[in-house]
């Protein structure tokens, strides 16, 4: 088992959509994790219990 931020899953999973939609938006890894810690800084915690490697999104 192991403690997951589930916001990062979140967060992660939209970061695509997010930056598809603006076309002005760096796609490079550097501003896609910049981009996502940014979003994650101003959204609340919510850390979920997991088996490693299931997956919680359904
Ligand atoms: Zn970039």
């Amino acid at each position: 088992m192991e403690i997951k931020n589930y916001m990062e899953i979140l967060v992660m999973e939209k970061l695509d959509i997010v930056i598809k939609a603006n076309r002005t938006t760096c796609n490079c890894k550097r501003c896609r994790y910049d981009i996502a810690a940014l979003a994650l800084n101003s959204l609340p915690t919510r850390y979920v219990a997991t088996s490693s490697g299931q997956h919680i999104l359904k």
